[in-house]
């Protein structure tokens, strides 16, 4: 049976840290600031940022949330960015996506100053990250790899395999899998033969977006699957994973809600505080 890796608990034990560090830069007069620009209705949008905004209250940081009609045109969202990048009070920016159709989201992203780029998606940092320099990490994957650091993962030499190939999870994941000298494969929508790869992966990430899309028989034994994936199905969220019977294979596994989440929450708060305190 797999250990579970439960990201609500570490995120929980993170957040009494998180509040000591921002109660400290208190004291030194920094307060922690995040905005959250909201277009539109999108309701899982709405509770995407609704838990950001508690947990920023939780440890101590101002946050904000600036909502914009759907109709919002880009020049006036790229105004209200422009404004917040010259706010000295405010470290963190995050324009949740996804964004109305008639707005690109490259060029409101790009806008975003790449220190105050809390979602770490800024050609800048995606950039860093590829060259393996420090940078603003997107939240997702280093929530990710601070789990399995957690844990007491070992990286060198394993088969990582990773499932998506988004700018948001999966190239992003596969890559801090390299940097931490995981052999790493990419599979996406065109990949034949899938399970071929993931019956080899020491560690698996699912990032796709289908519910129960990884089966037990694609699982090595004893592997590392890490369930990326938010479904909704019959009003209930479910991951990438199939998480019963691949738990009765894997070695450890991460579940869905309870898991991967929860970090991703965390280290935008930690991405703020790093931000606030550069
Ligand atoms: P995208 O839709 O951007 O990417 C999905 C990826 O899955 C694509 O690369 C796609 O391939 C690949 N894919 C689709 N079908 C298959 C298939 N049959 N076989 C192999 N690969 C396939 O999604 P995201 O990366 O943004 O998100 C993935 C999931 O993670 C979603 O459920 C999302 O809600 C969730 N998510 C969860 C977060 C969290 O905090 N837990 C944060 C962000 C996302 P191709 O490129 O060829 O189309």
């Amino acid at each position: 049976m797999a250990k579970i890796l439960s990201g609500k608990e570490l995120s929980e034990k993170l957040l009494i840290k998180q509040a000591e560090e921002v109660a400290q830069l208190k004291q030194k007069g920094i307060v922690p600031g995040l905005v959250v620009i909201l277009v539109g209705e999108d309701p899982a949008s709405q509770i995407y940022v609704r838990n950001k905004m508690r947990a920023c209250e939780k440890v101590g940081i101002y946050s904000e949330t600036i909502r914009l009609e759907e109709n919002t045109s880009e020049e006036k969202l790229i105004e209200v960015i422009d404004r917040l990048n010259s706010d000295e009070k405010i470290n963190g920016i995050l324009v949740q996506l996804p964004l109305p159709r008639h707005i690109d989201d490259q060029n409101v992203l790009m806008r975003i100053l790449p220190e105050k780029d809390v979602d770490g998606f800024h050609i800048a940092n995606a950039g860093k990250l590829f060259t393996g320099q420090k940078s603003m990490l997107p939240c997702t994957p280093k929530g990710i790899m601070y789990m399995l650091d957690d844990a007491k993962i070992v990286f060198e030499g394993k088969n990582a395999v990773v499932i998506g190939r988004s700018n948001i999870v999966g190239k992003p994941i596969a890559m801090l899998l390299l940097n931490r000298n995981c052999t790493v494969t990419i599979c996406h929508s065109r990949t034949q033969n899938l399970s071929e790869f993931t019956k080899h992966a020491d560690i698996l990430v699912a990032a796709v977006g289908k519910a129960k899309f990884v089966t037990a028989d694609m699982v090595k034994k004893g592997a590392v699957v890490v369930d990326v994936g938010i479904n909704r199905v019959d009003g209930k969220v479910v991951g990438d994973v199939d998480f019963e019977p691949v738990s009765e294979v894997a070695g450890y596994i991460t579940p869905v809600p309870g898991g991967v989440g929860k970090m991703t929450i965390s280290m935008l708060i930690q991405n703020t505080i790093e931000a606030a305190k550069a």
